[in-house]
């Protein structure tokens, strides 16, 4: 089941030109789009199904610097500043708040562990530390269990998937960005060897810039160009539950769950623990890739095999830009979410809160995460093609690096001072011989 979305409308008439064309409207596209029209770029934003339809709707709603990986630090500091002002920004409630973030740890081995990314936290200055099991107790109210302690960071925060990516898309509309849905890129035209216009399924948006904000099927929009994008899906799976009072205000993970209380009284609950790989042919095609970090997380893998693997095999990898493509048919990635993991993140929640025993479930949905194999974006300019730039591959950590990673591309396709470093992020890690790895310590 898809869980609500705050409704945004499309604008009727098609562009005939724009300066930039953004094809996505999840957390990245909005953001990417808003920062444009905020520099009076004119901006078409297209995207195939709803406002944040997909991941950007469908995630835990944490925008956490804890646990991050390294190459990642400065860029999550940024956002999180962006996110400070967002709701003044855009005139809207995005339900973003700073109510601390706190990982949980059921043995002395699992805190060590916890305490070698303070090493990282020191560097930037963050406000991380590691809490003895008293004080966890005390910050987290109802908390039972046997914890030995926790990594916690009082400034990290959270916000309303539901709401943040709509609310932004409406604000960037509202400072001129044109905002189509229902709207699928088939593809792009070149001129002189650089990029000069999009096809919709609607028509053509002649443009000079193209930023490919499409989360999930990224890699097969980059396919159809001639790009490899090594980017393969993973099932995450959510639950909400009824409003529930007493429980923490903080958001945490331990064992086999992870919580964050809800602007509607509710909790979002889920684990980090087990990840689902339903297998489909990418992979295969992309085992060699991944097999480092298949192996760093092997044990929290779950592989099923059924009827993705044949959706998949059947979906065209090559079309013509006059054929229907598969943009148009799925408008909606709306997985199915596994009843294995959410009954383990139940079990858990309970164990760790008995206050979560009684309490309802309101609705339970699926999500496609999209990975790297070293699992940090890709935003990055195309050598191969000028005037186009992708923004995806968030790895499952996309929605509280959002407004800074729009930022960035922004400055990018602008030609400004990026806002980080963006090295870490270049397209061309994959094939330089650079040799991308997942972090150990990452989450
Ligand atoms: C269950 C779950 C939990 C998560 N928890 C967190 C968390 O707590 N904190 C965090 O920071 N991150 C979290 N994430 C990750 C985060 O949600 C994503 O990294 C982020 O939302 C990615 O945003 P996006 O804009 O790149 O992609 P998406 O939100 O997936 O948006 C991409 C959009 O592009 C559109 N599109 C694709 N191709 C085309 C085309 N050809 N034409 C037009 N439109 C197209 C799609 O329809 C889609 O709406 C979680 C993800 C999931 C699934």
């Amino acid at each position: 089941m898809a869980p609500h979305v705050d409704p945004v409308r499309s604008d009727e008439a098609l562009p005939a030109r724009a300066d930039v064309v953004i094809i996505g409207g999840g957390i990245i596209g909005v953001s990417a789009a808003l920062f444009l029209a905020e520099k009076g770029v004119s901006t078409v934003l297209c995207e195939k199904g709803h406002i944040a339809g997909e991941q950007s709707s469908r995630n835990w709603g944490w925008c956490r610097k804890m646990g991050r990986d390294p190459r990642e630090l400065a860029l999550i500091i940024e956002s999180l500043r962006l996110w400070q002002g967002i709701n003044e920004r855009v005139e809207a409630e995005t339900g973003f708040r700073q109510p601390g973030i706190m990982y949980l740890a059921e043995t002395p081995a699992e805190l060590g562990e916890l305490e070698t990314w303070l090493e990282h936290a020191r560097q930037y200055q963050l406000d991380t530390r590691l809490v003895s099991r008293a004080e966890a107790l005390a910050l987290m109210p109802g908390l039972t269990g046997n914890w030995v302690g926790g990594l916690f960071t009082a400034s990290d925060g959270k916000a309303e998937p539901q709401r943040a990516a709509p609310a932004i898309a409406e604000a960037a509309r509202r400072k001129g960005a044109a905002i189509l849905t229902q709207c699928a890129v088939r593809g792009i035209e070149t001129a002189a060897g650089r990029v000069s216009a999009v096809l919709t399924e609607k028509g053509r948006i002649a443009c000079a810039g193209v930023v490919v904000a499409g989360g999930a099927w990224s890699r097969l929009f980059c396919g159809n160009l001639g790009i490899e994008l090594p980017q393969l899906k993973v099932l995450a799976s959510v639950m909400r539950t009824e409003p529930l009072s007493g429980g923490p205000e903080i958001s945490a993970s331990g064992g086999l769950f992870g919580i964050r209380k809800r602007m509607d009284g509710g909790y979002t609950v889920a684990t980090l623990g087990v990840r689902t790989i339903d297998l489909v042919p990418d992979n295969f095609r992309l085992f060699f890739p991944y097999l480092p970090a298949a192996r760093l997380h092997w044990k929290k893998l779950r592989f099923r095999i059924g009827r993705r693997w044949v959706e998949e095999w059947r979906m065209p990898r090559r079309w013509g830009l006059d054929q229907t493509t598969p943009f148009e048919v799925v408008r909606v990635l709306d997985p199915e979410p596994d009843p294995y993991v959410l009954d383990r993140a139940r079990t858990a929640v309970g164990e760790a809160f008995p206050l979560f025993r009684n309490v309802a479930v309101a609705e339970r949905w699926g999500g496609m995460i999209d990975v790297m194999p070293d699992a940090i974006p890709v935003i990055s300019p195309v050598d191969s093609l000028p005037g186009l730039y992708i923004a995806t591959g968030f790895s499952g950590h996309g929605f509280g690096i959002g407004p800074g990673a729009g930022k960035l591309v922004v400055d990018m396709v602008t030609g400004a001072p990026t806002l980080v470093d963006p090295t870490p992020f270049r397209l061309s890690r994959f094939t330089d011989g650079s040799g991308p790895r997942p972090h150990p310590l990452a989450s």
